[in-house]
Parts: C-alpha cells; structure tokens; sequence
C-alpha cells in the first residue's frame, strides 16, 4: 500500500500562509499592502467565490546566480485574462500592472527560493451565483509565498481512474481557471486519498483521459508520447505547451494530441503529469497496474532534468519565458 496522500497533508499545508507565519506584503485592489491590513468582512464569504478565476506561477531560485526566475507569467497573465473574459468579468489592471506588481512582491517579500506567485481575480460585490452578470469589473487580489520544487526526488505517483467524471465545456468548462471547477478535482483528490492513492486520472463525458486534479497527463508508447488534446475537458495548460515544444525539439521525441483510452494507461510504458505545480511528476502505476519497472521511464527521467535546468535558469534555452527579479 502506497501512503494516503492525507498523511502528505501537514507539508503541504505547511506552504500555506498562516498567522505565525506569512509574507509581509500582498498586492489588492491596485496596491501593495501590509498582509495584516488586507482584510474583509465575514460576510463576504460564499459568493465572492463563484466565477473567482486564478493562476498559479512558480518562481524558481538559482542557487548560482542569486537570483529568482519567474517562470511563464507571460502566458499565465494571459490565461488569467481569458478566464476573466470566459466570466464576463473586466479588470481594473492591465496583465503588465498585474506582471510588475508580482516582481515588486517577490522582491519586497524577500523570497529568495523557489515560491509560488497566486493573483486571483473575484467580483468583490459577492452577487449572488443565480444573477447575471455581464461586464462587471473584477478585484484582483495576489500574494506571493515560498514553495519548494519536488523535481529530482525520485518520486512516483500511483494512481486510480477516478469513479468522478471530469467537467466539462458546456457545463462547468475546464478551460477557464475557476476556483468553482476545483470541487471537482477536490471530489476527485479525495476519493484518490481514501482508497490508498496519491492521485487520480480523470475520464471526460466521452470516457477518454482528459486530466489529473491539478494537472496535465501524457503516455509514451513505443517511444512516442501521447497526451489528451485542449478539447478533452482541460485546463490549457502552460506547462504541456512547453512539454510538447521540449519532447520534440530538444529530445527528439515524436509528441501527438490525440484520444488516449483508459486501458492505454495500463499499459503505457512511462506516463507524467505536468504542470505549474505538478511541474514533471511520474506516474509509477495506474489502478495499480506498474508502469515500466515502476518509477520514472528513460523518456519522463530526461524530461524531468531538462525542464528542472530550463525553469532553473541553469540551462540558457526558453530564456524568453524566464522573467529575472
Ligand atoms: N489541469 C488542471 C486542472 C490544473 O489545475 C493545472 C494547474 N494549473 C493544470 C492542468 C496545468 O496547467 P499549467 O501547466 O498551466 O499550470
């Protein structure tokens, strides 16, 4: 038996902020403010959260050099604005205010290693889920905290095939960065959790792979790699995108977006998931099904180097998706 993922919690949870231990500043309603003074009245809980749409974004610290390399914000901002669009919701800032006040943030908050940068944007008037809404402004709030790499440390995920179905476009479309999608992968994470697993994969409306709860999936058969395409029931992900450039430019592995069948899993040769937070994970098994000799395949194991050098700043490729604070 592997061991439940909630006994991974009390780390985890670690890296979140609390009242002995948080940044000194967030940024909120167009300026940085003192973590303390940001606060809001009780009453505001519940609807504010429908439509909220986020973005995660890592930070990655270079040892070597001293410095913080802040990894895709670029196209994270962009994200964030289609997610806004997708809920009828304007922004007060541009994606470039949103992009300065994040450097000015990891700087005056002093992180000097790798650290997680979240800008959530929410109706901050709290209308009520069943009320139309139709180009109202949004609130951004943003906080930036530390968040080690799990890249190079040897873990393998094993993971079931969820009983919960993934989201999708016409109901709750997965493409947009909702806080509101995140019941579903919560549904998902925790029955992965009560029955032994790290993780779990999750089939769309069409039974086929569609995504993990926090991240993308790929399969390598017979020295390909195969991932769901972004009409499967998933997030665009930022990372995938780079995943798909770095498998076949730089590792000359053929890369195809197609339809991947459950039973494909079982019987992949290596698999991964990818993403902000996932950044490369193996996959060991699938509904206890051992992948390969069960830890990281030859192809994810190069991958995985790579991209940790890539983000890293250690390696001088993608340095137009590096943003130096
Ligand atoms: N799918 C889901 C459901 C996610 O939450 C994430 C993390 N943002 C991803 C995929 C990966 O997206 P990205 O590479 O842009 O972080």
């Amino acid at each position: 038996m592997t061991t439940p993922r909630a006994d991974r919690m009390p780390k985890e949870a670690a890296m979140y902020p609390s009242p002995q231990n948080h940044p000194a500043y967030l940024w909120w309603q167009g300026r940085q403010v003192a973590w303390d003074e940001a606060t809001v009245h009780v009453t505001s809980l519940g609807w504010t959260g429908i439509s909220a749409v986020f973005e995660g974004i890592r930070a990655y610290w270079n040892a070597e050099q001293q410095r913080l390399h802040v990894f895709a914000i670029d196209a994270h901002l962009k994200r964030l604005a289609q997610s806004m669009k997708l809920v009828r919701m304007t922004s007060p800032y541009s994606s470039d205010e949103i992009k300065q006040a994040a450097i000015k943030l990891l700087r005056d908050n002093e992180l000097q290693e790798d650290s997680y940068i979240f800008p959530l944007a929410y109706f901050p008037s709290g209308i009520p889920g069943y009320l139309a809404v139709y180009e109202q402004p949004g609130e951004v709030m943003m906080t930036t905290r530390p968040r080690e790499s799990s890249m190079l440390t040897g873990r393998a995920l094993h993971c079931n095939i969820s009983s919960w179905r993934r989201i999708s476009d016409n109901t709750m479309p997965p493409r947009a960065k909702m806080t509101t999608n995140y019941q579903n992968s919560r549904f998902v994470s925790t029955e992965a959790s009560i029955n032994g697993y790290d993780t779990a994969i999750i089939l769309n409306d069409q039974g086929k792979v569609a995504e993990s709860p926090y991240a993308c999936v790929f399969i390598v058969r017979d020295g390909v790699a195969y991932t769901p395409p972004v009409t499967a029931g998933v997030l665009e992900s930022i990372t995938r995108d780079i995943v798909m450039q770095i498998l076949q430019e730089e590792l000359g592995v053929p890369c195809r977006e197609r339809d991947v069948d459950r039973t494909e899993m079982y019987i992949a040769d290596e698999a991964f998931l990818c993403g902000t937070f996932a950044e490369i994970t193996p996959i060991a098994s699938v509904d206890r099904y051992t992948l390969g000799s069960g830890s990281a395949g030859p192809i994810t194991s190069r991958l995985e180097q790579l991209f940790h050098d890539v983000v890293r700043g250690r390696d001088d490729r993608y340095s137009e998706l590096r943003t130096i604070v």
